[in-house]
């Protein structure tokens, strides 16, 4: 049976480089790249496309994250960024071209500072932090306003992704949240979410965080960090690049890199990358790795891998 591979991408939402924003107001720095570039504030809509044309391409599976409201600058209901034709033709392309091959997930309301659901104010900090002292009373408002958000915007969340490491110190009223919220916005009892980052345990693999009669909530780790990161903050675009970063995940004979880490230790290869990470400060450079990538998994991994989205990683999980 081949091994089920996975792409989790985070961070992705109409318009707005989330980044930047929380870069700014959670981790209060200046929006500049390590070697002094500004930041872009803006993704535009064609990205998207390319993105797709990619994954199509390498035949690709995952997750997309879509922030419902990005850095507080509006939502996808209402518009974001002051562009509701853009933010409503953003959301098309990806409910057109994305599914069934890759869920989509909330992450957060803002990824950003955290949302006071009763005035509609921001908390002075980010929401995780904020997340890490609450319960199941006060999360799980936050993540059906989260759910509503993307359900009243025609997409449907088929688990939920957690901005930074949301939740963690609270795991079990995080995971009842989800468990509520899932069920009250979608009718939901079957889902799923990411929040470990286990990218010191290669032999990782998703198991289920809660079952409840007809309930059940699986948890997916990733296991291979985001190598694209560093696009961000390199002006180098050149194919030897290209290929230096993606060796780190895969080398072009499919016999080195975390990937191959992961496969030999008997885990699952659930790959974490960021929207960031992809547009590289608007020089697409993580795109070409990505395509790279999936390039040299389908020439060297035939029959050892098999791209799933989330969905179906979690079914095959509670399947046992
Ligand atoms: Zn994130």
């Amino acid at each position: 049976m081949p091994a089920p591979i996975t792409l989790l991408v985070d961070d992705s939402c109409p318009l707005v480089h989330v980044f930047r924003c929380h870069w700014e107001d959670v981790h209060q720095r200046r929006p500049l790249t390590k070697d002094g570039r500004p930041l872009i504030d803006r993704v535009p809509n064609p990205f998207l496309d390319r993105f797709c044309d990619v994954v199509e391409r390498r035949g690709m599976a995952g997750k997309f994250s879509i922030v419902p409201a990005p850095g507080g600058l509006g939502d996808v209901v209402q518009g974001i960024a002051g562009d509701p034709e853009g933010t409503r033709a953003w959301l098309d392309t990806a409910r057109r071209r994305l599914p069934p091959r890759f869920d989509f997930t909330p992450e957060g309301i803002t990824h950003n500072l955290a949302v006071n659901l009763a005035t509609g104010d921001y908390y002075p900090l980010g929401e995780s932090d904020w997340s890490q002292t609450q319960t199941r009373e006060t999360l799980t408002p936050y993540l059906i306003r989260q759910l509503e958000l993307l359900r009243d915007a025609g997409i449907d969340a088929t688990g939920v992704t957690s901005p930074w490491v949301f939740g963690i110190r609270v795991e079990p009223e995080y995971v009842a949240a989800i468990v509520a919220a899932q069920r009250q916005v979608y009718g939901r009892s079957f889902s799923w979410y990411f929040l470990h980052m286990l990218h010191d345990r290669p032999d990782a693999r998703p198991w289920i965080a809660l079952k409840e009669g007809e309930t059940t909530l699986v948890a997916i780790p990733s296991t291979v960090d985001d190598f694209w990161w560093e696009t961000i903050d390199s002006p180098r675009t050149d194919a030897a690049y290209v290929s230096a970063v993606t060796d780190r995940m895969l080398t072009a004979d499919g016999r080195g890199g975390k990937i191959r880490a992961v496969l030999d230790a008997g885990g699952y290869p659930v790959l974490l990358t960021h929207w960031q990470s992809l547009i590289s400060n608007g020089l697409g450079t993580g795109l070409a790795v990505l395509d790279e990538l999936g390039r040299r998994i389908q020439e060297t991994l035939v029959g050892e891998v098999e791209w799933v989205s989330c969905l179906e990683l979690a079914r095959r999980t509670a399947a046992g």
